[in-house]
């Protein structure tokens, strides 16, 4: 289903990001993931890709058995590091044979083990190119959909890191925008006040299309500091700190933490009319579901 007819049926969405099995077992645990979390109709889900390709079946083989096996309609991420024009190309035939309605583009990082990758030969720079790259494939009628893939784009409300000012970080999304995104995804944010503004500034700037918050319960003190450096260093509003500093090592304190201040989060976005909640769920659902239950969303008595 395009993500314009997703907007259309349900508005705020609500979604959650799984990242690709790594073995049968993990495989198998997912799966149950999927299908506990599927109970809340969630509007769509993605499927994350490794940095430079290094889950592309992967990724590719869990969004068919999405669409295979539940009504949910599931949103590959794509990136172009380390990607030829021809490899970008076949994977969006593949996704378009096999009816995906939409697609993450982005433009990744180099692999951990490849900190000095010379990018030279990459097809695809910026995600923007990509995004026009998905744009002149679906003029192609290869998608059964007659505007083929509906396309997301990243953003960062508390900045990326490869971009010095915030202004012409906006330049660039604008531009990425204009390229031909449906949607914007946002990274994971502690404080919603980042997100406000952010959306703010990129109405300023003429970007309107829906974006979509990315929310991370926070669900352990060892993953913290990971998480705050997968976000390019999201900052923690103070009280969430207090909280989780009195918490310390008591792993169910800190969860308790985490999942109450994602239910707040989510609770002041949807009292200022954002566009939709993404989860992201480190493929587990106890917390997912405890925050969605707080919010009084139907399909949540589980
Ligand atoms: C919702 C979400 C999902 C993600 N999923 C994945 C995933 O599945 N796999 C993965 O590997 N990574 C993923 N990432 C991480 C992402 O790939 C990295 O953060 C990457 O560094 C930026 O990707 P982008 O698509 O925003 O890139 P871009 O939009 O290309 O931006 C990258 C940097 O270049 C700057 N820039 C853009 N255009 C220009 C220009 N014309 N001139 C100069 N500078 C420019 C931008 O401001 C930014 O600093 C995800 C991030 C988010 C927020």
């Amino acid at each position: 289903m395009h993500i314009q007819d997703i907007f259309k049926r349900q508005r705020p969405t609500f979604s959650f990001e799984f990242f690709p099995p790594k073995n049968p077992k993990t495989a198998s645990a997912l799966y149950d993931t999927i299908l506990s979390l599927a109970s809340h109709d969630p509007s769509f889900v993605s499927v994350t890709y490794g940095a430079g390709g290094s889950t592309r079946e992967l990724t590719h083989d869990l969004v068919l058995k999405i669409k295979e096996t539940t009504n949910i309609p599931p949103i590959p991420h794509l990136t172009c590091v380390a990607h030829s024009k021809d490899e970008i190309t076949q994977t969006l035939e593949r996704y378009a044979k096999a009816g995906i309605g939409n697609i993450l583009a982005l433009r990744g990082d180099p692999p951990a083990n490849m900190t000095n990758y010379d990018r030279s030969s990459d097809a695809f720079f910026y995600a923007s190119d990509l995004v026009r790259h998905i744009k002149e494939f679906n003029v192609t009628g290869i998608h059964p959909d007659s505007r083929g893939f509906g396309i997301g784009i990243a953003a960062f409300p508390e900045g990326h890191p490869d971009t010095p000012n915030r202004l012409k970080e906006m330049d660039y999304l604008k531009e990425k925008v204009d390229a031909g995104a449906d949607y914007i995804c946002t990274q994971l944010f502690f404080d919603n006040h980042d997100f406000f503004d952010f959306r703010d500034r990129c109405r300023l700037a003429g970007i309107n299309i829906p974006i979509i918050a990315g929310i991370m319960p926070i669900t352990s003190a060892k993953g913290i500091n990971r998480m705050a450096e997968l976000a390019g260093g999201a900052h923690f509003p103070a009280r969430l700190l207090r909280a989780l500093r009195r918490a310390g090592d008591n792993q169910e304190a800190v969860e308790r933490v985490g999942i109450h201040h994602a239910a707040e989060q989510c609770l002041g976005l949807l009292d200022n009319d954002v566009d939709g909640i993404h989860l992201y769920t480190l493929n587990q659902s106890k917390a997912t579901r405890e925050v969605y239950a707080s919010l009084g969303l139907a399909n949540s008595a589980d």
